[in-house]
């Protein structure tokens, strides 16, 4: 994490791309920060603008126009706060919000203007959320999320399992990660020694939007991440510009499918602040479904959903 990009100039110049992108790369990067781990850049094509994996971290200047109905907390997070660091929005499981450490930055991300400094305070960190969590015998199944829980070391992720595991009405763990796709040594021994000794089923999210992302090193992280035990499944979001064609989804699915991951979600774009350069229609969306539902075995299709506030789930968006 260490060495991953941060200064949009070396980004640019490792892909020998245009200078004259960092005027606005700087702009929008000054909003929200430019991250990029050298293990995703090398999965990148030099000289070409329009990657589809540069898409996802390059800031650019549409991120800096002011569009109706794209705000800060398009989901209104801040309102399902029982305590600080956990999210309880869904009926049995609730997302415990353990970092707002990323290992890559998302142009995308609608947490980009999460608050998390006031969400992750480092006094008595997380023990109001363990103790709601303990108080509430309807919560099944504990997310950690964040930002990425990856981020946390080895130890840290324990000491937090520890303390969960001592609840007894917790029947699963699931974690929501983009760390073993943009940073997959980060997937060792310790991380899988602490899987393995869990108390419980345990889920893996990871969040691929594009073949690319998928190589040789990505695949076997996954493969270490099964063979601890866990069952993976892959959120990706509709991005315009990335995957946005029957073609790149269907690609999607099926990379996934030989790296021991099954599609879970395909979201459509949340509306935050400095994303609309994203947004594929939700017409377009539904005739991509269409498409990729006639050439793909069911298993191989994500579910199409969007994230309204105050909803009891995910909403399906119907092909
Ligand atoms: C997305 C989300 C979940 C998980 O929803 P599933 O449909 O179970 O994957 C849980 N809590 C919050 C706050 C979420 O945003
Ligand atoms: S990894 Fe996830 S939480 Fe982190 S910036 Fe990307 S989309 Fe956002």
């Amino acid at each position: 994490m260490a060495e991953a990009i941060t200064d949009p100039g070396q980004l640019l110049e490792a892909l020998a791309l245009d200078p004259a992108l960092l005027t606005p790369a700087l702009a929008a990067a000054a909003r929200f920060r430019l991250r990029v781990p050298r293990a995703f850049l090398a999965r990148m094509r030099h000289g070409d603008p329009h990657d589809p994996l540069l898409r996802q971290v390059l800031p650019i200047g549409e991120e800096l126009a002011e569009v109706a109905g794209y705000d800060g907390d398009p989901l209104g997070e801040a309102a399902a706060n029982p305590a600080p660091g956990l999210l309880h929005k869904y009926r049995g499981r609730a997302l415990l919000v353990t970092t707002g450490a990323c290992a890559v930055h998302c142009r995308y991300c609608f947490r980009r203007e999460f608050p998390y400094e006031a969400q992750v305070s480092d006094s008595g960190r997380w023990n109001e959320a363990i103790a709601a969590i303990a108080a509430d015998t309807s919560i099944e199944e504990i997310i950690l999320s964040g930002g990425d829980p990856l981020s946390l070391s080895n130890p840290r992720l324990a000491g937090l399992t520890a303390r969960l595991a001592a609840i007894p009405h917790l029947r699963r763990l699931r974690v929501h990660t983009r760390t073993p796709v943009v940073l997959p040594a980060r997937v060792d021994e310790g991380l899988t020694a602490w899987l393995r000794a869990l108390p419980w089923p345990v889920v893996i999210v990871v969040h691929a939007n594009h073949a690319q992302e998928i190589d040789r090193p990505v695949a076997a992280a996954f493969q270490r991440l099964h063979a601890a035990g866990a069952r993976l499944l892959n959120q990706s979001v509709l991005l315009a510009g990335v995957n946005d064609s029957a073609d790149a989804l269907a690609t999607l699915s099926t990379t996934l499918f030989d790296a021991g991951v099954l599609p879970y979600y395909l979201h459509l774009l949340d509306r935050v602040r400095g994303a609309s350069h994203f947004d594929v229609p939700e017409a377009r969306a539904r005739a991509l479904m269409r498409e990729i539902r006639a050439r793909l075995p069911g298993y191989l299709v994500p579910r199409l959903v969007r994230e309204e506030a105050g909803a009891p789930g995910k909403t399906t968006v119907a092909d």
